[in-house]
């Protein structure tokens, strides 16, 4: 077993992305400079959003997201259980309650009528997480968010590059959110996005970036100004053009990185098709899939998650359930039995390697030791 370590993500860098840091790094703005704009309207253009507001990582951009849309002490937010933590956790920050609802066993996609009958009369918002890289019904979370007058936040921190009935993910919620974490479809090293159509959020999710100051540095340098007002209380959540640089130069390289990391899915789902013990996860048809992770079920998980590390594969877990978390059971008193499709995937779900430059014979790697893994007499 001397064959190299395959992680289950990793980051594409090539020169032109490293020709592009070095040049910010030669320039007069290191950070809240030109660069952030350009990423930001890039970005924005790339989804068909009019808006895009760069920071530091997709978690603040998630935290940005419920404070400009004035979540509080009092208010719940819906939210999937199948997520990161911090999906939840930017609830949290504002004082809010998560309220967990229900994912589709065959996509773990949040279902919209598990949505709908926990809306109550504090309910403000629902956060959609397109979890690995899949776009939710978008069609059926809007029905429901509008019957009710909630805001729809997109979590697209998977899904940059996909697209629900051929519209991007970035167009098809009130404000979505995007993480440049290296395992991400894009990176900028550490970074997120807001893309929204409101002019207003827009401006809220800028000053909350900026500690709650109404203009920033090169702002002020323009008009030659110096006076400044804090309106609220922000953050400095700010993105470098160090990073908005990296990330420009990324970002000509999505459809690449898109369509090969399709590609790697397509020859998953062949090797699978008829495997009686390994279950891919459901694409739907009017769903364009990202595949930032690709996830099959799989009977005794840990056993074969041992044994594919064991053959030197970085097999994952994503994820475990939010309300399962030491932390949510104690401040939230969540548990066993709230969300049973996301409990019980929960117990058979592994995240196999998929990333750009995943060769051929590493997939085939992957491929075989799965087969033997799953097939392998139970010790
Ligand atoms: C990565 C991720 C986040 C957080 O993004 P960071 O940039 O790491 O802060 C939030 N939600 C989901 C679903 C993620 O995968």
């Amino acid at each position: 077993m001397d064959q190299p370590f395959i992680p289950y993500g990793r980051q594409h860098i090539d020169e032109e992305d490293i020709a592009a840091v070095v040049e910010v790094l030669r320039s007069d703005w290191l950070t809240t400079g030109p660069a952030v704009e350009r990423f930001e309207e890039a970005v924005a253009a790339t989804v068909s959003a009019p808006y895009g507001v760069a920071l530091c990582n997709g978690t603040a951009a998630l935290h940005a997201t419920m404070f400009a849309l004035g979540v509080c002490p009092g208010d719940e937010v819906i939210v999937p259980p199948m997520t990161f933590a911090a999906t939840a956790n930017a609830v949290l920050y504002q004082g809010a309650r998560p309220v967990f609802a229900d994912v589709h066993p065959d996509t773990l996609l949040l279902d919209a009528a598990a949505v709908e009958s926990l809306i109550t009369g504090r309910t403000r918002a629902i956060i959609a997480v397109d979890y690995a890289g899949q776009p939710c019904d978008y069609d059926a979370l809007r029905a429901v968010a509008d019957r009710y007058g909630l805001k729809l936040v997109a979590d697209a921190c998977h899904s940059l590059g996909a697209a629900w009935r051929g519209r991007p993910c970035g167009a098809l919620a009130d404000a979505t959110v995007f993480s440049f974490h290296p395992v991400k479809p894009v990176t900028t090293g550490e970074g997120g996005m807001v893309v929204t159509g409101d002019a207003h959020l827009a401006q809220r999710l800028r000053t909350f970036r900026n500690h709650g100051i109404g203009s920033d540095h090169r702002q002020r340098a323009a008009t030659g100004a110096w006076h400044y007002q804090m309106l609220h209380l922000g953050f400095n959540y700010r993105l470098t053009d160090i990073q908005a640089a990296l990330g420009l130069a990324q970002l000509s390289k999505l459809p690449r990185f898109t369509n090969l990391r399709r590609d790697i899915a397509a020859r998953y789902d062949a090797a699978f098709s008829d495997h009686s013990q390994i279950w891919p996860l459901t694409c739907r048809p009017e769903a364009k899939h990202g595949y930032h992770l690709y996830v099959v079920r799989v009977p005794q998980r840990d056993r074969v998650f041992q044994r594919l590390r064991q053959s030197g594969i970085g097999a994952n877990v994503h994820y475990v359930p939010v309300h399962f978390h030491p932390y949510y059971r104690q401040h939230l008193g969540t548990g066993e039995g709230l969300c049973p499709s996301a409990e019980t995937a929960y117990q058979e779900i592994l995240s196999l390697p998929i990333f750009p430059d995943l060769s051929t014979a590493d997939q085939e790697r992957v491929i075989n030791a799965l087969y033997a893994a799953v097939t392998e007499e139970n010790p």
